[in-house]
C-alpha cells in the first residue's frame, strides 16, 4: 500500500480500479512520399485538420451542455489554434517542400512547439504545451484513422490516473464511467482541474509519480477533500474508506435537508454562508446547497475561457446573468485577478521569472487601465440591476487601494456624464490575502466597507510556499499559527473599525476549521458551493462560547501539528460522525 498526499481539487471519496492514461503520443517515424503523392498528402492533412476542428466543435457544444457556455470557451482557444494559418501553413509547406508525410509534419511541428513551451519550466507554459499536444493527438488520430485517445474506449467505472490531463480530455470525461481523477502534475487552478471540478468529480492533482506507480486495474482510493490517494490499499485502510464512503452517502442524503435550514449556532447566532464561483452557472449549485448569495465571483475566468479580450458587453452580460439568478441576494464581484498562473504569462512575449510575485492581480490592472476600466464600467452599469459589491484583489499597500478607488470613481464619473444609471453607494471592499494587508488592516479599514480574507494566497505568501507546486504541497497549510494570527488580527481590526469581515479562501469550506473561524469572530464565510451544507451542519451543532474557547486554545499553540490535532479533536467531540480530513496523514 502507498499513501500519497497531494493537492485536493474537488471533494468526494471514490474507490475503484485505476485506468492509467499513459502518454499516448507515439513516435512518428520520418517518412517521405513520392513527388506525385504530395498533393494527396496535403489533402489528407487538410482533411484531418478539418475533422479535428469538427470534433473540437462537438466537444465544445458538449461541454456547453454539461457545464454552461463559459467553460466551453476553452475549446474556442483550441479551435483558434487550428484555424491559425501561421501554425498550419508551415506544416503544409513542410509536406510540399520536403515531401514528408502529413503525420510526420504534424508531429514535428506540434511537438517542437510544445517542447519549447515545456522547456520554459513554468507551470503556465506546461499547461500551454498540453494544449498543443492535445491538438497533436487529435490531428494525428485523424491521420492514423483511429482514435489515439483510450479514454474514448472506457467500458466500466474507473478512476482515471494520468500524468496530466488536457482541458479537452477533462471536459470529455464520460461521467457514467469515470468515478474520479488523479494526476501527477498540475495545480488547483489549472484549466483541466477547473473543468474536472466543475463536472463534480473528486479530483486530486500533483501526485508526482502516481501514473508510474499504478497499473491498469489496481485498486486505488482518491479522497478529493484531503488530497490523499491510496494505491493498493491494505484491508484495514480499505475498510476505513469503505465506511467513509457509506457514511458520506448517508451524509449526502441527510445534508439535502440542510439547505432549507437556517445557519445559526445552538445559542442563536446567525452565520452567513455564501458561494465562491468562477462561472455564473455555478449559482444554481450555490442556491441548491442553501447559500445566501455569492461572496466571491472570480471574474477573471471570463478571460481564461475566451480566446479574445472580453468586451464591456461580455462582462456586463455575465454580471447581469448572475444578478438575475441571485434574485436580490448579494453578489460580490472581484475585479480581475489575472497574472501569476492565470492568462498573462501565456500571452506575454517575455514571461516573468517569478510571476506569483510579479505583475499579477491589481498590479496588472493598474498597469493595464483599458482592460481594468472596461471591467469597472460593466460593474458600475450592473449596479443599477441588483445589489452588487466590488472587491479588489491582492491589495498590498494603502496607496494602491486609494489609486484603485480613484480609477473606479473616474469610471463612475464617466458613466454619470453619459447619463448611465448606477448605484452611487456600491460597497467597495478588498481581499486581505497578503501579510502586508493583514498586518495593516487597521489602516485599510478607513478606505473600505468590507474585508474578505483570502487564505489561499495569504498562506502562500506568509509561509513562502507556492500554492500550486506539488513539490512543496506538504508545507502549505492553514493550520500554521502565523496564518491564524494574521486572520485573527484582520477580524479584530474589522470589528474595531466596523468593517464587515468575511473569509473566502478554501479554509472556509474545510469543516475542521469552522469552529475556529467562528471562534475568531467571523460571521460570514464564502466557500465552494458543495461544502455549504457540511459547514452549516457544524455551525448548527456548536455554540459561540465553545468556539471562542477553542480559538483561545489554538492561539496558545505553536506548531501546525498541535493545531491540526486540536481542531480534529474538537470537531470529533461535537460531531463524532464527521470524518476528519487528516486521518491518513
Ligand atoms: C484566496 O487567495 O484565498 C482567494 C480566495 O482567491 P484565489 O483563490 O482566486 O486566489
Ligand atoms: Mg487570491
Amino acid at each position: 500500500m502507498e499513501v500519497i498526499k497531494a493537492i485536493p481539487v474537488s471533494p468526494g471519496v471514490v474507490i475503484g480500479p485505476a485506468f492509467v492514461l499513459h502518454d499516448v503520443l507515439e513516435r512518428v517515424a520520418y517518412q517521405t512520399v513520392h513527388k506525385e503523392d504530395v498533393k494527396r498528402e496535403i489533402k489528407r492533412l487538410d482533411h484531418a485538420v478539418g475533422e479535428a476542428i469538427r470534433d473540437l466543435e462537438a466537444d465544445r457544444d458538449r461541454a456547453a451542455e454539461k457545464l454552461g457556455p463559459e467553460p466551453a470557451k476553452i475549446f474556442e482557444a483550441h479551435l483558434a489554434l487550428l484555424h491559425d494559418r501561421t501554425l498550419i501553413d508551415p506544416i503544409r509547406e513542410r509536406v510540399e517542400t520536403d515531401r514528408v508525410t502529413a503525420e510526420f509534419a504534424v508531429a514535428e511541428a506540434f511537438r517542437s512547439l510544445a517542447e519549447r513551451f515545456r522547456s520554459m519550466e513554468s507551470e503556465v507554459f506546461r499547461q500551454k504545451a498540453n494544449d498543443i499536444l492535445d491538438l497533436d493527438r487529435r490531428v494525428l488520430g485523424k491521420l492514423f484513422g483511429r482514435t489515439v485517445d483510450r479514454l474514448a474506449r472506457l467500458t466500466g467505472p474507473v478512476i482515471v490516473v494520468a500524468h496530466e490531463l488536457t482541458p479537452g480530455q477533462a471536459a470529455g470525461l464520460d461521467l457514467t464511467k469515470v468515478l474520479g481523477l488523479a494526476t501527477d502534475a498540475g495545480g488547483r487552478t489549472s484549466h483541466a482541474s477547473i473543468m474536472a471540478a466543475a463536472l463534480g468529480l473528486p479530483v486530486v492533482v500533483g501526485c508526482q509519480r502516481l501514473s508510474l506507480q499504478v497499473n491498469d486495474g489496481d485498486e486505488i482510493i482518491v479522497d478529493g477533500r484531503t488530497g490523499v490517494v491510496v494505491v493498493r490499499p491494505d484491508e484495514e485502510t480499505l475498510e476505513h474508506y469503505q465506511r467513509d464512503v457509506e457514511r458520506r452517502a448517508q451524509d449526502e442524503a441527510d445534508l439535502k435537508t440542510m439547505a432549507s435550514l437556517p445557519t445559526v449556532t445552538l445559542d442563536g447566532t446567525a452565520v452567513s454562508l455564501m458561494g465562491n464561483i468562477e462561472f455564473t452557472h455555478e449559482i444554481d449549485a450555490v442556491l441548491a446547497n442553501g447559500g445566501d448569495g455569492v461572496g466571491l465571483y472570480r471574474t477573471e475566468f471570463l478571460h481564461l475561457t475566451s480566446p479574445t479580450e472580453p468586451t464591456e458587453e461580455d462582462h456586463f452580460k455575465a454580471y447581469t446573468r448572475a444578478i438575475e439568478m441571485l434574485e436580490g441576494r448579494p453578489l460580490t464581484l472581484r475585479t480581475l485577478d489575472l497574472g501569476a498562473d492565470k492568462y498573462t504569462q501565456e500571452r506575454a512575449e517575455e514571461p516573468e521569472r517569478n510571476p506569483f510575485l510579479g505583475l499579477r492581480s491589481i498590479r496588472y490592472c493598474l498597469q493595464n487601465l483599458p482592460i481594468f476600466k472596461t471591467q469597472l464600467r460593466a460593474m458600475v452599469r450592473a449596479s443599477a440591476l441588483g445589489p452588487i459589491r466590488i472587491m479588489f484583489p491582492l491589495i498590498c499597500t494603502v496607496m494602491e487601494l486609494r489609486q484603485t478607488k480613484m480609477i473606479l470613481h473616474d469610471v463612475m464619473e464617466e458613466c454619470q456624464d453619459e447619463g448611465i444609471e448606477f448605484d452611487r453607494d456600491i460597497p467597495i471592499g478588498m481581499m486581505v490575502e497578503t501579510p502586508s494587508a493583514a498586518l495593516m488592516a487597521r489602516s485599510f479599514a478607513r478606505d473600505v466597507s468590507f474585508f474578505s480574507i483570502g487564505t489561499n494566497d495569504l498562506i502562500q505568501y506568509t509561509l513562502a510556499v507556492d500554492r500550486g507546486n506539488e513539490r512543496v504541497a506538504n508545507l502549505y497549510t492553514g493550520a500554521n499559527p502565523a496564518v491564524i494570527q494574521l486572520v485573527k488580527g484582520v477580524v479584530r481590526a474589522g470589528k474595531r473599525f466596523d468593517v464587515e469581515t468575511s473569509l473566502c479562501g478554501e479554509l472556509a469550506g474545510e469543516v475542521e476549521y469552522t469552529m475556529l473561524l467562528i471562534g475568531l469572530g467571523l460571521r460570514t464565510l464564502s466557500l465552494v458551493p458543495s461544502q455549504i451544507p457540511h459547514v452549516k451542519r457544524v455551525i448548527r451543532s456548536v455554540d459561540i462560547p465553545t468556539c471562542e474557547r477553542l480559538s483561545r486554545k489554538i492561539g496558545s499553540l505553536d506548531s501546525e501539528r498541535q493545531v491540526r490535532r486540536c481542531l480534529s479533536e474538537e470537531l470529533q467531540k461535537v460531531l463524532p460522525e464527521m470524518v476528519g480530513g487528516w486521518s491518513v496523514e
